[in-house]
């Protein structure tokens, strides 16, 4: 006789190697705030104690840790941190709300929405939640 499998639920906050994976491409290994290259912790936007899911649209790649480089800056700097999109207050789908996100392509910061499938699409929207 088999147990029941117990389903991972949709909204866990746990970042999976798959998708730490697809993070790291995604963000060609650089910082999603400052584009310094090597980093490698995994930010929620929708904190993972608010129930924020380990998606790539609730994910952004950044430097330092939670006190240090721009995860510590996130963390010390909430108003900041809302105002470009960086954190999401509960209750916020997270791939509407626009964030300032440092583009390897053009060498500066550009607003984009990021869905669950990791793609990244320009916006003329302000940062952040209207
Ligand atoms: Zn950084």
């Amino acid at each position: 006789m088999t147990r029941p499998v117990r389903q991972r639920q949709s909204s866990s906050s746990t970042v999976t190697q798959a998708v730490r994976r697809d993070l790291r491409e995604r963000a060609l290994h650089c910082c999603e705030v400052c584009g310094k290259y090597g980093a490698n912790n995994a930010h929620h936007r929708v904190n993972a104690s608010q129930r924020g899911r380990g998606t790539l649209g609730n994910l952004m790649l950044v430097c330092g840790s939670g006190t240090t480089g721009c995860h510590g800056r996130i963390t010390m700097h909430p108003q900041w941190a809302k105002s470009q999109g960086y954190t999401v207050p509960p209750g916020y789908e997270p791939c509407d709300v626009p964030l300032v996100r440092w583009s390897r392509f053009i060498g500066a910061p550009e607003v984009v929405l990021i869905n669950d499938r990791g793609e990244v699409n320009p916006t003329d929207r302000s940062p952040g939640i209207p």
